[in-house]
């Protein structure tokens, strides 16, 4: 990895590290804000630093400097990423890269609960931390909670996770469970589980953690760019992702536009290639008809059929950040973006020659990235010699079960539906 040093200018700066603004009328905010009241637009860290100065931390506490938080991260984990011969060979391109977000000591890849979910569990716990709080309530497909789930473990906060009954296989640890997860199963999709955790925190009183709007969600998932940036030398010229609420895409636009502020890593946005699966794909189909809103009835009509169809609902998102200022539609447009459809048997089909040519084992949505990156080689949307970086979101499940024993978490209380009363939660 390149190492760069710090300017003189940045040592001993001890201001504010971070503003928050709005990215649609420029108005400032304080650290805990999450939405702009003027015009319901996304609000966008902003760094101090303004060149990247890598700490001497492994994992993602590296890129500390643009992390909002204000202690170090020092987790082992991390994205990574690498110069790909296997694939790279059989596609034909001669400058393809990996972030790999999961298990493969072999390539010093060490996220135990294997997606790069877990680069948004570090530094939102961390954060919260600074900020006082000790609960936090959220809703996962599977990944997240698993990510949060284990995170928690080093931060004396309280999480809630509600999960659909179809993520229970997902609901492992690399270690013993600690009393300070409480799970909560439900019967519904996805989006139930973001709706009543969305009740909860409102009639409890927590604080939503924010989902895309969480800073430290966007900022922790944009490593995986810094990281591509600093050990390509430059910025891809794209961005490949399987995307159910596309927060990693925007992360990556995101962290490009201050890497283009840096200086040192080139001047031109990556374009966002973002794959969903068939036969749901509400950010596709708005996209294809140049549209700023989903409208549910074209976008996803019979959305729950559609999502039990899938190969992967960890993709299944039925309230991506699309139209607000500096959401999907807007990276889209600004990187010249493309979205793609992915069938089931394509990915299927693709899991198998990743992880032939690669010989580390991925999981569905990276799957779907990978069958992206066939469809857009077959159709020429990317050139043989373009710099390029596949977001591999999670893998290495199998590899760590080699290394390490899983252990299941046990919902505290399981639901039949959205329509409860709180006391069975609290
Ligand atoms: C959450 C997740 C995605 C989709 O990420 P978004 O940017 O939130 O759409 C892709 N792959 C994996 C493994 C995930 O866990
Ligand atoms: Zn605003």
């Amino acid at each position: 990895m390149n190492t760069i040093t710090p300017s003189p200018s940045q040592k001993g700066n001890d201001q504010l590290k971070y503003t928050l603004t709005c990215v649609e009328c420029g108005s400032r905010y304080p650290p805990d804000a999450l939405t702009c009241s003027h015009d319901n637009g996304l609000l966008r860290t902003h760094y101090n630093t303004r060149q990247l100065y890598l700490q001497q931390y492994k994992g993602m506490g590296k890129f500390l400097d643009w992390l909002p938080v204000d202690s170090p991260l020092t987790t082992q984990a991390g994205p990574i990423t690498y110069k790909s011969t296997g694939l790279a060979n059989e596609l034909g391109l001669s400058n393809l890269y990996i972030g790999f977000n999961g298990y493969w000591p072999q390539r010093d890849a060490k996220i135990l609960t294997c997606s790069f979910k877990e680069l948004e569990a570090h530094p939102t716990l961390q954060r919260m931390c600074d900020m006082g709080h000790n609960k936090l309530v959220l809703a996962s497909a599977g990944n997240t909670a698993r990510a949060f789930a284990h995170v928690s473990k080093d931060y004396d906060i309280d999480v809630y996770i509600i999960v659909s009954k179809r993520g229970l296989d997902k609901m492992w640890l690399p270690e013993q469970p600690s009393d300070k997860i409480h799970f909560i199963s439900l019967e519904g999709d996805y989006t139930d589980a973001i709706n009543l955790a969305a009740r909860v925190a409102n009639e409890v009183g927590m604080r939503p953690e924010g989902g895309a709007r969480n800073v430290a969600r966007r900022d922790g998932m944009g490593t995986v760019m810094l990281d591509a940036a600093v050990t390509i030398g430059r910025i891809p010229d794209h961005y490949f992702q399987s995307v159910g609420s596309g927060t990693g895409a925007i992360a990556a636009w995101e962290a490009s536009l201050r890497l283009i502020a840096d200086g040192r890593f080139g001047d031109k946005l990556p374009k966002l290639h973002m794959a969903q699966n068939l036969p749901f794909a509400p950010i596709m189909s708005a996209w294809q008809h140049n549209r700023r809103e989903i409208i549910e009835e074209i976008d996803m009509p019979d959305a729950k059929e559609q999502i039990k169809q899938m190969y992967t609902d960890v993709l299944s998102n039925r309230q991506p950040p699309y139209s607000f200022a500096g959401g999907i539609y807007d990276a889209l447009c600004e990187t010249n973006g493309q979205v793609y459809g992915i069938t089931n048997e394509k990915a299927q089909a693709c899991k198998k020659i990743f992880e032939d040519a690669e010989g580390i084992d991925i999981t569905a949505p990276a799957a779907v990235t990978a069958a992206c990156l066939i469809d857009a080689v077959d159709e020429g949307s990317v050139g043989k010699d373009d710099c390029i970086l596949l977001n591999i979101t999670a893998g290495g499940v199998e590899r760590l079960k080699e290394d390490y024993s899983l252990f299941y978490i046990e919902p505290e209380v399981s639901l039949d539906s959205v329509d409860v009363d709180m006391d069975l939660i609290f």
